[in-house]
């Protein structure tokens, strides 16, 4: 990865939108887009205008997790197409633009030319808040998402191992080498707790949220624990903030909300 100085950055401004932040993993299947989707619904609870753009190029992951299927309209001039709006969030999902997409055609010059398309020819209208799930990693992705978007900041989302963490200090350095900020961590998996006797197992190592925000001294913002029923309600396209707001997950996705 070879990042480009911040000064020579163009940052097109994204007019109507309020502030810009990233949802990023070091590796992927350790529930970032799961914390983007529900994070944008538990924000959008509080009565923020909250857009969410599933731009995880590499398997686009909101239309499940939003239970949504549809194709976006364009505007009457044409010109730009109009988020799906779900749960009191606007969403814009590759999986919407181009259910074929194979991560092939996202490499190279056609990332750039394809987040523009994202980033401007969306018709967001004014928002408090848009939430953009990044793909896993690093990539030229992050580095023309860095470049074009006005991104106030990064969120880190990351399993408790050390594998996991080691990924996702690569990834925050390289946010750091494009000037953005890392707001703060959020350790997902971290743990399975038992219904009856309140222990917790780790399941996929422990303590690395922890560790990494010692390492960075940036705040941990949640410890989200490995719960099934979060699973299964995200497989099935039912939020915990929508289908069951009594849930553990629901109140989870809550604190983080107050916290962001
Ligand atoms: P990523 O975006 O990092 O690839 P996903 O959000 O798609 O990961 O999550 C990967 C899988 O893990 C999904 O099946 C999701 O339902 C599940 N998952 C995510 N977070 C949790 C959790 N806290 N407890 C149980 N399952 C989870």
């Amino acid at each position: 990865v070879k990042p480009r100085p911040r000064s020579i950055c163009l940052r097109s401004e994204l007019p109507g939108i309020s502030r810009v932040i990233g949802v990023h993993s070091g590796k992927g299947g350790v529930g970032k887009s799961t914390v983007a989707v529900n994070l944008a619904l538990a924000l959008a609870a509080r009565g923020l205008q909250v857009g969410l753009l599933d731009a995880d190029v590499h398997g686009p992951s909101a239309p499940t997790l939003l239970g949504i299927e549809g194709r976006m309209e364009t505007t009457s001039d044409g010109t730009r197409v109009r988020p799906l709006e779900r749960h009191g969030l606007k969403v814009v999902s590759l999986g919407f633009l181009l259910p074929e997409t194979k991560a092939l055609i996202w490499r190279g010059p056609l990332v750039e030319r394809g987040l523009a398309q994202l980033f401007t020819e969306v018709d967001w209208g004014e928002l408090d808040l848009l939430l953009i799930d990044l793909p896993p990693g690093t990539s030229d992705v992050h580095l023309e998402a860095a470049r074009q978007a006005p991104l106030a900041g990064i969120l880190t989302v990351t399993a408790p191992g050390q594998v996991a963490v080691d990924d996702v200090r690569r990834g925050m350095e390289m946010f750091a080498d494009l000037a953005v900020p890392c707001l703060g961590i959020v350790e997902n998996l971290a743990g399975l707790v038992c219904g009856r006797c309140g222990t917790e197992t780790a399941l996929f190592g422990a303590g690395g949220g922890a560790e990494l925000a010692t390492l960075t001294g940036l705040p941990l913002l949640a410890r989200l624990p490995f719960d099934a029923a979060l699973a299964e309600a995200s497989d099935a396209g039912r939020p915990p903030l929508v289908a069951s707001p009594e849930t553990a997950a629901s109140a989870w996705f809550q604190a983080l909300a107050g916290r962001v």
